[in-house]
């Protein structure tokens, strides 16, 4: 059987589960550890049968509960290379010094030199360790996991367009257009169900449109209704962000993805990351509801809302 469970969707946390065959796969964990496997429990589903963890991107409300829950079960943790060095910089922020700061630095402490200061000699030395530790390379993912907060059991890399396989589920993750490092949606195929998942975009670019066919669940964004994100609470930055081809897919988009191109083979659509702020769950049902009714062929649809507070149903296949 192919089980499907949303546990939270929203900009204050996601996790999903998808189970095919003997294998389960916790989709991103956007919520503590301990949060996370309270709501499998009650959703019926064992946190210690997890396989696998992987991840959509590096941004909070998907990776918050990410080391202490992959450390908890020793599982091993699927990102792109991107994704996995954006999350260790976010959890071991360093000091940010511009090329022309160092410069400078290195400027000024050649000065001193010069005077006959002793103490420059150490603490060049000092700057020159801070310049290296500036460069994109990466800490040491294997360092003692006391020392190091982005320590994780086992971490696997995929690429965006590169089909791979976690026990008995097949995994094609696809680019998504968002503001993160390397963010990707994922199709899950087990046991000839296929399911997707496409949250955290911007647009709908021709690649994701390409992904959504064929389903038999499609959990789609549903983020924003236009108006009320440009009459609500954000700041103008945090609209345009939102607004953006790299921030949230709104009310309107999806709708007129499902209403234009969508080619309705999906048991189940499931309409997610809705914002507390800035959306009903009424607009974004009565949106997804129009488009599915303007075409006979996707009435048979099932039309779900994902919540960010409590766990939607298991929808088995
Ligand atoms: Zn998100
Ligand atoms: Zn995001």
């Amino acid at each position: 059987m192919v089980r499907f469970t949303v546990l939270a969707s929203g900009s204050k946390g996601n996790a999903s589960v998808v189970t095919g065959g003997q294998t389960r796969v916790l989709v991103d964990a956007g919520l503590s550890c301990r949060e996370l496997f309270r709501r499998m429990k009650d959703a019926g589903e064992d946190p210690a049968a997890l396989d696998a963890i992987v991840i959509t991107h590096e941004h909070s409300d998907h990776v918050a509960g990410l080391a202490v829950t992959a450390r908890k079960l020793g599982i091993p943790v699927y990102f792109t290379e991107g994704t996995h060095r954006a999350w260790m910089r976010w959890l071991q922020p360093r000091r940010q010094m511009t090329y022309k700061q160092w410069m400078e630095q290195c400027r000024q402490q050649a000065a001193a030199r010069e005077a006959g200061d002793g103490a420059a000699e150490t603490e060049e030395q000092e700057v020159a360790l801070d310049a290296a530790a500036e460069t994109p390379e990466a800490p040491d993912p294997t360092a003692e996991p006391k020392k190091a907060p982005a320590w994780l059991p086992a971490v696997e890399y995929f690429a965006p367009g590169t089909p791979f396989r976690i026990g008995d589920i097949a995994v094609s993750p696809f680019t998504i257009p968002h503001d993160a490092a390397d963010p990707v949606g994922f199709v899950f195929e087990a046991e000839g169900a296929r399911l997707a998942v496409a949250t955290d975009l911007g647009y709908m670019p021709p690649n994701v449109k390409e992904q959504l066919k064929s389903l038999d669940l499609l959990m789609l964004e549903s983020n924003h209704d236009l108006d009320m994100l440009r009459d609500g609470p954000y700041p103008w930055s945090v609209k345009q962000r939102v607004l953006s081809r790299v921030g949230h897919l709104s009310n309107d988009a999806a709708s007129g993805f499902l209403e234009q191109e969508y080619d309705g083979q999906a048991t189940y659509v499931i309409l997610g990351h809705l914002s507390e702020s800035n959306n009903l769950p009424e607009l974004a049902r009565v949106a997804a509801e129009r488009a599915l009714a303007s075409h006979a062929s996707l009435l048979a649809n099932r039309l779900l809302l994902a919540e960010q507070h409590t766990p939607l149903e298991t929808i088995c296949f």
